[in-house]
Order: structure tokens, then C-alpha cells, then sequence
């Protein structure tokens, strides 16, 4: 981490890499996902909505490539972008055919400028051979797998209908290393029913675990979703806007400081938002948790002993 930063940002990381500004172009590929198509459990999670937090790009005829394309253009003129990397986003990116996958991800090698693959899962949802593939191509680009694990506590993962315990996260995390893959994984924080302990307990199994990179995410309400329905009934509070830059600042201080971290807020579409409002103010939210870290003279990985 540079000793002007707080915490170790994706930007930054990027940059040191590959010496300009790198953006993740995100792609819908048109996926599903075994906890909504009825394999594990039909609705999937709670707070999820059809588009399976994608962009929906795919339902509009887009390809993989057609979205490569247009990332580049609007991203390279909103930052001066050079490189990219191809986010698959979309449901379960490891939920197909070997065939099917192995063509999808390299139609978006194939794009001019492209460096990388970032590839968003679930953790029950990887084999060796799709690992394997994915070493392979780790050997000349750079590659990350994305798993959600959203919480370290059983009781909530049973609670939000993720369709898969914490010990399988642990299990797909032991499984993707040493190939040359970098690891991330997803947590949320501010679930139903989760005390601050609660989510602490997950950052020190993330911890624990020595993968890569974090995506901290706050749970907002998305309309029609199960959750909405709970939040309704008045089954659970959504995190106010300082509670969630304290856990947030909490979490930064107790993971390793060569974790990357990729993303600290969520990410809510404004039409089909419920619930919490500021969730919308991303940027204020940002600046919070620098200032909060700053108030604090706190850092990333502050309680974690060398
Ligand atoms: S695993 Fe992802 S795509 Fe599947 S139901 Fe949950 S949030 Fe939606």
C-alpha cells in the first residue's frame, strides 16, 4: 500500500501493473444461475432481482464483444482509460458448458486492449476444469475469479436463501489457489438480523483465508425483491449512512493491507431502489470512509499483527 493511502484501491493496483489507467468494462454473457433456474433452490437470493445484478446488456441482443466495444469507447473518454479488464458480472459466470464458457471468455480476450478476465461466481458453482481453464489463460493475462460469500455466519446465509454454507466458500477458496488466479470475495454488509460482531467474524475468516481482493457491498432494497417484502413488514432497518461507513472503516482495519480492495460501497440503479436513499450518494460515501479513517488515524489492516 502507498503510504499516502489509507487503503490498497483497485485504481492503484491497476496502475502499478500496467503503468495507465485500467477499467473494468462490465459484460452480461447471458447467464443463469443454479439458485434461481431451480438446481439448488428457485427465487435465489433475497435481495436479488431478474437481471441477477447484471446490466441486462445481453438481453438486448448485445454480445460479449459488442459490450467490450462499447465499454471501451464511453470508459476511455470518461478516464482516459488505456487498458481494460472483462467483468463478468452478470448471475453465475462459471455456470455452463466447459465449451460454452471457454468460447465466452475468449471472445473478450480477443478485444484490442483487453488484459484481463474478472469472473464473478458462486462458490458452488467451480470444478477443475473450469479452473484449469482459467490457469491457463492466468499464464498470459491477468485473471481474477470473484466469489460471493456475503457473510461468514450460517444462520444469515440461510436466512438470505444463498443455497450454500460457508464452509463450501472456504472449500472453493482452497481449491483456486496456487493456480495464479487472484481470489476476491464478495460480503455484504448490514444483512438482516447481523450484528457489528457478526460481521466482523467475517472479515477475520476472510482474513484468515489470505485470498486477494474484497468487494464490500451495503445491502439496499431493490424493488420487488424477497427482501423488500421483509423490509415492509418492518422485519429488519436498513444501515444508516454513518453506521455503514463505521463498519466499513471496522472491515478496512482488520484485513491484510496487501488485500486489493475493489469496491466499498454498493451500487444501486435509482429506479429500482426501495430503500436506503443515500445509498445513491456513492461519492459522498467514499469521501466518508476517507475521513472517517483520517478522524480515526486508521488505515487498512491497523489490527493486523506482522
Ligand atoms: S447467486 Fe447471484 S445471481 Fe444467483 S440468486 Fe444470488 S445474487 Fe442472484
Amino acid at each position: 500500500m502507498q503510504a499516502n493511502k489509507r487503503y490498497n484501491d483497485l485504481n492503484t493496483y491497476l496502475r502499478n501493473l500496467f503503468g495507465c489507467r485500467v477499467q473494468k468494462i462490465t459484460v452480461d454473457a447471458g447467464l443463469t444461475c443454479p439458485n434461481r433456474d431451480g438446481t439448488i433452490a428457485s427465487g435465489g437470493c433475497i435481495y436479488c432481482n431478474i437481471r441477477g445484478s447484471g446490466t441486462g446488456a445481453h438481453a438486448k441482443g448485445l454480445s460479449v464483444f459488442k459490450q467490450l466495444i462499447n465499454g471501451k469507447k464511453s470508459l476511455s473518454r470518461r478516464y482516459r482509460a488505456k487498458k481494460f479488464i472483462a467483468y463478468f458480472q452478470s448471475f453465475s459466470n462459471t455456470y455452463a458448458p466447459l465449451s460454452v464458457l471457454k468460447s465466452l471468455y475468449e471472445e473478450a480476450l480477443s478485444v484490442e486492449d483487453i488484459v484481463g478476465l474478472s469472473v464473478g461466481t458462486r462458490p458452488d458453482c467451480v470444478d477443475e476444469p473450469v479452473l484449469d481453464l482459467l490457469q491457463n489463460y492466468a499464464r498470459h493475462w491477468l485473471v481474477w475469479i470473484e466469489y460471493g460469500l456475503q457473510s461468514a455466519s450460517d444462520k444469515t446465509l440461510a436466512l438470505i436463501n444463498r443455497g450454500h454454507d460457508v464452509q463450501c466458500f472456504i472449500d472453493a477458496v482452497e481449491k483456486t489457489k496456487n493456480r495464479g488466479i487472484k481470489i476476491c470475495a464478495h460480503v455484504i454488509l448490514g444483512l438482516p438480523h447481523e450484528t457489528r460482531q457478526d460481521m466482523l467474524h467475517t472479515a477475520a475468516t476472510i482474513q484468515k483465508l489470505g485470498i486477494d481482493g474484497i468487494k464490500l457491498h451495503l445491502l439496499y432494497v431493490v424493488k420487488g425483491t424477497r427482501l423488500e417484502t421483509l423490509y415492509r413488514q418492518g422485519e429488519f432497518k436498513c444501515l444508516e449512512q454513518q453506521e455503514y461507513v463505521d463498519l466499513v472503516c471496522d472491515f478496512l482495519e482488520r484485513i491484510s493491507p496487501a488485500m486489493i480492495v475493489q469496491r466499498l460501497t454498493g451500487d444501486p440503479h435509482p429506479k429500482e431502489l426501495a430503500a436506503p436513499a443515500w445509498s445513491l450518494k456513492k461519492t459522498e460515501t467514499l469521501e466518508l470512509i476517507r475521513t472517517t479513517l483520517e478522524k480515526r488515524d486508521s488505515w487498512q489492516g491497523k489490527y493486523i499483527k506482522s
